[in-house]
């Protein structure tokens, strides 16, 4: 079978095949503590769950509308307006099966061979395959440690280019947890305002798993001579624990949102009627549990940190949102293995060592395009996650200098 030369162009996600690689070890009976997964590890809401049941009892399960039901794009358009002060018509917010889904559609919609991405590193692995898919070239703006890891108005103007035609901004970040402040936004839009052609895509997917009392902001609502050129995505899958369901929802202009729903309605249709009715559950109904969960991955992170701060050769920024660390280890490269004398040379020796000795699976960094670091998640129960970092302390400290 010949494959098109737009699937070599790709990679399967780097954190599926992590997390694969864990089971596999765990299913041949080694002891492994997989920080790779990139979902909550709470179950999703009682009442979201009672809601789906009671849609299959009422029969909602046919197709719907393609790009969302009426109810759930009515409560999607209250969620923008009382959360983020964003005020969006039905027919410019669109309902997708997951945030990934809504970041492909739009790609597709909008992008030629040629046009740049501009993505800032680290990054969510999905923005540059999802634009090397639709032809385009991802342009990455390294973002390091030292400045937070974002993206300052300097490096946004060095990588914009004329083929620009996207900027890609995730707060709280995936791997790395910084979140932007409104004047850090307000920075960055001062730049795009001199760029009429360029577009933002606004990933608030961790919008609420964010720390020490910070005050969320999104792009549209700081600037909002932006706003129509800003494509707001956000979604259940983090914020509810409800990651299998595949919802994911956008407001932006309506050109480009009419545009995504026709792409949509010759790919998947409609996402899932029954998964619909969950995500409608989950953001009319009571949002306490969101806060209870946001605080319990702020304690897990404060425990974390305080562990892998202390190793000797790791350096642990302090994540201010999501559910990820993304430790700096530049400080073990050129040590050795105690048990194969072999050298560390990057992240991804690193992380397989970790693997083989300390029975602890992460992700190498540079699967999110900055090393040498790499990303433990703390989705999983505090005893765990002290044990893990334990483990990856030992394994450091054995490392031979
Ligand atoms: N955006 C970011 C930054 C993510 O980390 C993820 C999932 O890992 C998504 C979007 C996609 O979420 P969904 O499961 O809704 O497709």
């Amino acid at each position: 079978m010949r494959l098109a030369a737009r699937i070599e162009r790709i990679k399967p996600s780097p954190s599926s095949v992590a997390a694969g690689r864990a089971r596999a070890l765990k299913a041949q009976g080694h002891d492994v503590i997989s920080l790779t997964t990139g979902e909550p590890d709470f179950d999703t809401p009682e009442h979201v769950r009672r809601a789906a049941f009671e849609a299959m009892e009422r029969g909602e399960t046919r197709y719907t509308d393609t790009d969302g039901t009426p109810a759930l794009k009515r409560a999607v358009q209250d969620k923008f307006r009382r959360e983020n002060g964003l005020s969006y018509e039905l027919d410019e917010i669109v309902v997708a099966s997951g945030g990934k889904q809504v970041v492909f559609n739009a790609f597709m919609a909008t992008l030629e061979a040629g046009d740049e991405v501009v993505v800032p590193a680290p990054y969510w692995v999905s923005y540059p395959d999802i634009a090397l898919l639709a032809g385009a070239r991802p342009v990455f703006a390294p973002c390091p440690a030292a400045g937070g890891f974002k993206l300052t108005p300097e490096a946004l103007e060095a990588a914009l280019t004329p083929r620009t035609r996207w900027l890609v901004l995730n707060s709280p970040g995936n791997p790395s947890g910084a979140a932007y402040a409104a004047g850090e936004l307000r920075a960055l839009a001062d730049v795009l305002v001199r760029h009429p052609d360029v577009a933002i895509l606004s990933d608030d997917m961790y919008e609420h798993i964010l720390f020490d009392g910070r005050v969320f902001a999104t792009m549209a609502a700081v600037a909002p001579e932006l706003a129509g050129r800003t494509l707001t995505l956000n979604g259940v899958s983090k914020a509810y624990a409800m990651t299998g369901w595949r919802i994911g929802y956008a407001g932006g202009p309506r050109v480009l949102m009419r545009a995504m729903a026709k792409l949509q309605s010759q790919s998947t249709s409609n996402p899932c009627s029954v998964s619909q009715a969950a995500a409608l559950a989950a953001l009319e109904g009571p949002q306490a549990v969101v806060r209870e969960r946001s605080a319990a991955f702020e304690r897990r992170r404060d425990l974390a940190v305080a562990l892998l701060g202390a190793v000797d050769g790791l350096s642990c920024p302090v994540p201010e949102g999501a559910f990820y660390l993304y430790p700096g280890c530049e400080g073990l490269m050129g040590r050795r293995r105690p048990d194969t004398g072999a050298v560390i040379e990057r992240d991804a020796d690193l992380v397989l060592y970790l693997l083989e000795q300390a029975g602890v699976a992460g992700i190498a960094g540079d699967a999110y395009g900055l090393s040498p670091h790499f990303r433990l998640s703390i989705a999983v129960g505090e005893d765990t996650l002290v044990q893990a970092c334990e483990r990856v302390a030992h394994a450091c400290a054995a490392l031979r200098v």
